[in-house]
């Protein structure tokens, strides 16, 4: 049997400042990498024509294009993690395994079940922080606890960030560490059991112009304001550290956002509790109505507020809302309609291209109130304003909504201020309790 080492690519998929990668190249011989179509997580999937799992496909096969550059080849694999472990066992004998860290509860208890059985055949299992710049309990407050605001985390975070000698890494097209082996069978998207979608994923672009003004134009959904990079740092075919580099140069705010990320990834970690529960316990004392009625209108985007129904239908066909307007319809589904933040945060997760764990959670938790330093739970979005200030020339409108202001466009499903007097009586009666 060849001897080898297994670098195990998950949500890191590039070759060049892989952390992880790296260092099984730096240190070992014969490094194979693997991926592995996990049925844990893709059993789950109930739409079969998946964007995320297309572009995965598609990010792995250029994986196995590159490789043949370096005279070797990426091992595709379908099936559960340890089951697929157990098999490689006993076709290879395995020096080493090397991975990237992944902080999702249900990634954590994979990683802890394979690396105690490799330990079981005295094969080491080597992670490495790739994903985050700071990770874990890397940001602590004075008397070692996790940060619950953002604004004290940034701060430390960023006087961190100037401290830190952060060189990028790179396999600088040598071959030395790599298993030779000719291109290894790679399975098409019907063998792994999915479709093409019609859905376009955005380009992998760090457009520089963008970000030196994206603090003007974030906020505007009718303008390509942001950078779309979403979908690539969930699956890490960006590095984060290569972006963090830019975002440091060319703008603050456009920064800030990437600590965002990093800080609702650290809460997540520090409290695998908010998947289920609201992260202050007392607001899951909150009576929902949870109307399926008008849950089914929210998600198709006909609850007769502009602003939200062209948010759910940019959603609903592009598998991307912008960020404002992800709070605007967060925040009419949790006060207006006082349905369950667990319902919406579940239907952004099935449909967003950048759905990640931790933000969406975030995200949802922030517009229900429920969350770490949320805005107050007395202060509700209206969505009339919103619209006025931030789509003023109703651009965005028109582009979802094409029949809103004719006799086709249904009224308001609720009236606001009704809404806002229930939410805010339904929400004091909870926390008075
Ligand atoms: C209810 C709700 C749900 C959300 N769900 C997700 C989600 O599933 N996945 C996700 O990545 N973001 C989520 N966000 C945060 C934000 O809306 C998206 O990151 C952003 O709209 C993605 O577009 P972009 O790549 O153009 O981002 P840009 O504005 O260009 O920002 C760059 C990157 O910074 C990070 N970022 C930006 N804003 C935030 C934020 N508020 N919180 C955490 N990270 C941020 C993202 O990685 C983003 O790709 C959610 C926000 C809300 C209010």
């Amino acid at each position: 049997m060849d001897k080898v080492t297994i670098f195990w690519f998950r949500r890191d998929l590039r070759l060049s400042d892989n952390i992880g990668l790296f260092k099984a190249y730096e240190n070992e011989k014969n490094v194979l990498p693997l991926f592995i179509f996990d049925e844990d997580i893709l059993d789950n999937l109930e739409e079969k024509k998946d964007p995320r799992v297309q572009f995965i496909h598609s990010q792995v096969k250029n994986l196995h294009k590159k490789l043949k550059e370096y005279d070797s080849s990426i091992l595709v694999r379908k099936g559960k993690p340890l089951a697929i472990f157990t098999e490689l066992t006993k076709e290879y004998t395995i020096q080493n395994v090397y991975t990237n860290r992944d902080y999702e509860p249900y990634a954590r208890d994979r990683d802890k079940r394979v690396e105690e059985f490799l330990a079981e055949k005295d094969i080491p299992f080597k992670d490495f922080k790739d994903q985050v710049i700071f990770e874990k309990d890397e940001i602590t407050n004075n008397e070692g606890s996790f940060y619950q605001v953002f604004t004290p985390y940034s701060k430390v975070w960023l006087q961190k960030l100037k401290e830190l000698d952060m060189e990028l890494v790179d396999l600088d097209g040598r071959k030395k560490s790599f298993y030779k082996t000719a291109p290894l069978p790679f399975p098409s998207l019907k063998d792994i059991g999915f479709e093409e979608s019609s859905i376009e994923i955005p380009e992998l672009k760090i457009d520089e112009k963008l970000i030196q003004d994206y603090d003007k134009t974030r906020n505007f959904p009718a303008k390509s304001g942001t950078s779309r990079l979403g979908i690539h740092l969930r699956f890490g075919t960006i590095s984060i550290r290569r972006l963090v580099q830019e975002a440091a140069e060319l703008n603050g705010t456009y920064l800030n956002e990437l600590i965002w990320r990093e800080f609702y990834m650290m809460i997540l970690y520090q409290k695998p509790s908010v998947i289920d529960s609201s992260f202050k316990e007392k607001y899951d004392r909150i009576l929902w109505s949870n109307d399926e009625e008008a849950f089914q209108k929210w998600c198709k985007g006909k609850t007769g507020y502009p602003m939200v129904d062209a948010g759910m239908r940019e959603l609903n066909s592009t598998g991307y809302m912008h960020n404002r307007v992800r709070m605007i319809t967060a925040s009419f589904l949790t006060k207006h309609l006082l349905i369950d933040w667990r319902w919406g945060e579940a239907y952004f997760a099935s449909k967003l291209l950048d759905f990640e764990l931790s933000s969406n959670n975030g995200g949802w938790q922030w517009a229900a109130g429920t969350g770490t330093d949320a805005q107050p739970y007395f202060r509700i979005f209206n969505p009339e304003s919103q619209m006025n200030k931030f789509d003023k020339d109703k651009k965005y409108i028109k582009k979802w909504v094409p029949e809103y202001g004719t006799s086709d466009y249904p009224e308001p499903i609720i009236e606001h201020k009704k809404a806002r007097e229930r939410a805010l009586e339904t929400y004091k009666e909870a926390l008075a309790k």
